[in-house]
């Protein structure tokens, strides 16, 4: 497969993922990124900055390599650095997806870690860890990438939640589970 091809075909599933994420509450408005890492040590795929995740064409996506250089597209997402940091220290990472959904941000408003009680939940997702957030687009990189180090899923506060993986299905099942054992633990405590 040639850069080309891999960058395209990458694009297509960054697509195709997004609409599921819209579908199913996932993100709003134009909240959210993501981003695949390419074969060869190509660079990635990411999503451009101000983008609905559920609207994505081919040319909202931007071909970049992992130290920040535009290779094909408009301007990548504000949480680019990041993604890159990701890709650069973990190295079986594969994909990132970023989202704002509701009831993991609201779960971490009030609580810590999510140990969730849901058997099937705590066996897929664990223990979630939260990291504390101040500003709106993700600054401080080191302990937000360090908390992905030994989780895929992990969540910002007063912000969003972020999952890694070998590939965009991975993250979009992680995130999915971690917003049904949001919701069921809120629900439980109410
Ligand atoms: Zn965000």
């Amino acid at each position: 497969m040639t850069d080309f091809d891999s960058f395209q075909s990458a694009s297509d599933e960054i697509v195709r993922f997004g609409k599921y994420l819209w579908d199913k509450n996932l993100t709003v408005g134009s909240s959210g990124n993501m981003s695949v890492k390419l074969g060869g040590g190509s660079g990635i795929a990411i999503t451009a900055t101000e983008t609905s995740l559920g609207f994505l064409t081919s040319k909202d996506i931007v071909h970049m390599d992992l130290q920040g250089r535009v290779i094909q597209g408009g301007k990548p997402s504000s949480e680019n650095t990041l993604h890159r940091a990701v890709y650069q220290k973990i190295l079986e990472g594969g994909a990132v997806i970023h989202v704002h959904s509701v009831f993991a941000n609201a779960f971490f408003l009030k609580h810590g870690v999510l140990r969730p009680r849901i058997l099937e939940s705590r066996h897929v997702l664990g223990d979630v860890p939260v990291v504390d957030q101040k500003t709106l687009t993700v600054e401080d990189i080191g302990p937000v990438v360090d908390a992905l180090a030994g989780h895929k899923v992990i969540h910002l506060r007063n912000h969003g939640s972020l999952a890694r993986g070998k590939d965009l299905m991975e993250c979009f099942m992680l995130l999915q589970a971690l917003e049904y054992a949001a919701q069921v633990e809120l629900l439980a405590q109410s």
